[in-house]
Parts: structure tokens; C-alpha cells; sequence
């Protein structure tokens, strides 16, 4: 044993899921989109001015600012952006869970927040969720330090009305709720038409799954001025976070076509309801998803067998290790031609 070996920080990491390289794979494990950004975005980058690139970039990213105030509605002090909305999140937890009282997220969730809270020093909760895969609000009521969940949640792909949303908002005005809307735009309504009534909410949103840029690490924080101006606080006092240049303007391309994004969405939704409906032919069980994935057991088949047994056809979706999730994949929904191989090799399978 080195003397100085005990001075260094040790945490468990985040395991991402693979990013495997190579021709006629199918890619349905990390929930990316499976069309191409908007054609705006493919423009601006082909006619990228690189003179830019010897500039520092604005550490306010004012031009994607700019576009998502005015396609939400808000005013430019309500938006925050950081490098991914896994940036974000990292940095409210840093910025609002400081009390010492444990913050609460759901049991069955985004594994990233178990390894922030346990990085920042954060006591955490975790209520279980109920047997049917949807969040109990009741188990938000108060005296925590902070609360976050995705709506909908991950895994799982289940959604929260917001009437619920709103119960655990009631609940809690003496501290800091987040709700991570990573997949909201395949769901229902955003909790953003909350933000006039409730102070102590910030909406967090991303441009991987809806927008397809999940390459370029764009994601966005809604919220009362002052939670805003201390996320940015925090995160000027971290330069490194600092979006960069092409993010910047490729992400105010995205957000300025309307069309385009509400035509990839609404397509990714109806290939999932018919995804639905080939799953349970084949004795497949879950829990009804408003994401673009779906959450899977099958009645007989082990997950880690069909898991396998689709890799080494190419065929790549998310096989969780942990307990409790071990006997369940997670599916992306890709192109109809993509979900067509999928399903050929699981009628194979089972
Ligand atoms: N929140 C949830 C619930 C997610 O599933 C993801 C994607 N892994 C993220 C946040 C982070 O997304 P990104 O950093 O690409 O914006």
C-alpha cells in the first residue's frame, strides 16, 4: 500500500451504456434519436464560420438562450444552459441540495443521481416505487432537502400528470424540486406551466433524445430568475462548463425549427405505440411508457439471454445489472426499419 493512496477521492462511477462502433448495427441502448437533426442544424454546419473558433465563446451561450426564451415563452433571466442536461443536473445539485436534511428521488430512476448525491456529499432517500412502476407523491410530502425525478421517469418510461406534479410542489415549498423532463416531449404536458406559481421549481430539459443532438451535450435549465442566476453562479465559478461555440449556434438552429422537430417526435411516438403492440404479442410485459423506450420483462425468457443473444446479431438495447432491473431490458425505439430487425430476431429468440 502506497502512503499517499489514501488521499484520493474514491467514488463508484456512472457506467454509460456502450457505444458500439460499426457498420448495420442497430443502436437501441442509450435512447438516441434515430433521425438526423434538423436540416437547418446540417446547414449552419456546413457553413460554419471557423474564424469563430479562435474566440472564447459567450459564457451565457446568449444566441441559444435567446432561441429557447422565445420558443417557451419565457424571458431570457428563466433559461439556463449547460454542457448536456447531465451538466445541469450537476450543477443544481451543487447549487440548491445544501441542506443538511436528505434530498429524495424515486428507488427506480436515473442512475446518475445516486452518483452525484454520493460525489457532492448529499444524504439521499430513496422511496420505493409501487408495484405498478408509478411514483407514490405521497412519498414526497415534505422535510426532505431538495427533491428530483424524471418525468417521465427512466427506466421505466412512465409519466407523472401534473396534478401530482403539483402536489409534490405544495408539499415542499421549503425547498428546491426538479423535475428532469429529458423525455417530456414524447409525453404529456411540461410541468413548465407551473413555473408562474411555483418559485422553487426548475424544469430541466435536453436537446439528445427529442432534438437529436445528444453529440454536441446541450441541455437547459427553466426556472424563477433567482434559482437561474445561482445555477449561473456556480457554474461561472466552474469555467470548464462553458458551452462551446458550435453547440452554441447549432443548438439555436435546432430549436428554431418548429416543424421538423414536431414531425420526428410525433413519428417516434407511433412507432412506440406500435412497438407496444408487438411486444405483448410476443409475452413481453411493461409498464406503459411516454418516452421513446420501453421497459421490458418477458414472462419466460431471462433479459440477460435475450440481451446476448440480440448483441451478437448486432442488435444492441440495455441489459441493467443491477439488482431488481436484472430480469428487464430497456428498448429504444429506432426507424421502422430498425424496430423490423428487432422484432425478426426476437420472434427468433423466444
Ligand atoms: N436525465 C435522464 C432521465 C436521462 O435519461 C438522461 C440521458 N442519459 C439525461 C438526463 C442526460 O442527458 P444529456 O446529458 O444527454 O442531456
Amino acid at each position: 500500500m502506497r502512503l499517499w493512496e489514501n488521499t484520493i477521492r474514491r467514488v463508484t462511477p456512472y457506467v454509460p451504456g456502450e457505444q458500439p462502433k460499426g457498420e448495420n448495427l442497430v443502436k437501441l441502448n442509450t435512447n438516441e434519436n434515430p433521425y438526423p437533426p434538423a436540416p437547418g442544424v446540417i446547414k449552419a454546419l456546413k457553413e460554419f464560420n471557423t474564424d469563430g473558433l479562435r474566440k472564447y465563446p459567450d459564457p451565457a451561450a446568449s444566441v441559444l438562450t435567446e432561441a429557447l426564451a422565445e420558443y417557451y415563452g419565457l424571458k431570457e433571466d428563466q433559461i439556463f444552459v449547460g454542457v448536456g442536461s447531465d451538466d445541469v443536473i450537476a450543477m443544481a445539485f451543487m447549487t440548491f441540495f445544501n441542506s443538511q436534511k436528505p434530498i429524495r428521488f424515486p428507488e427506480v430512476t436515473y442512475s446518475f443521481y445516486k452518483v452525484w448525491a454520493e460525489l457532492f456529499k448529499i444524504p439521499y432517500e430513496t422511496p420505493a416505487l409501487r408495484e405498478d412502476f408509478t411514483i407514490d407523491p405521497a412519498d414526497y410530502h415534505g422535510n426532505t432537502g431538495g427533491i428530483i425525478f424524471p418525468n417521465p421517469n427512466a427506466p421505466t418510461g412512465v409519466y407523472m400528470p401534473l396534478d401530482q406534479v403539483e402536489e409534490i410542489l405544495r408539499n415542499n415549498q421549503d425547498a428546491v424540486v426538479m423535475v428532469d423532463e429529458a423525455y417530456i416531449d414524447f409525453a404529456g404536458p411540461s410541468a413548465l406551466s407551473l413555473l408562474d406559481r411555483y418559485e422553487n421549481l426548475l424544469v430541466i430539459q435536453t436537446f439528445s433524445k427529442s432534438r437529436s443532438l445528444a453529440g454536441l451535450r446541450i441541455g437547459f435549465a427553466m426556472g424563477h430568475p433567482d434559482l437561474i442566476r445561482a445555477l449561473n453562479d456556480v457554474k461561472y465559478s466552474y469555467n470548464s462548463y462553458t458551452m462551446n461555440l458550435p453547440s452554441q449556434i447549432l443548438g439555436a438552429e435546432a430549436v428554431k425549427d418548429r416543424a421538423y422537430f414536431e414531425k420526428r417526435v410525433k413519428q417516434i411516438v407511433a412507432s412506440r405505440e406500435r412497438a407496444k403492440k408487438r411486444l405483448a404479442k410476443l409475452g413481453f410485459t411493461f409498464p406503459d411508457s411516454q418516452a421513446n423506450f420501453i421497459f421490458v420483462t418477458h414472462r419466460k425468457a431471462g433479459a440477460e439471454g435475450i440481451f446476448q443473444a440480440l448483441k451478437e446479431k448486432q442488435i444492441y438495447v440495455r441489459y441493467f445489472k443491477t439488482p431488481g432491473l436484472n430480469n428487464s431490458l430497456r428498448i429504444t425505439i429506432g426507424t421502422d426499419e430498425e424496430m423490423d430487425r428487432l422484432f425478426e430476431e426476437l420472434e427468433r429468440i423466444i
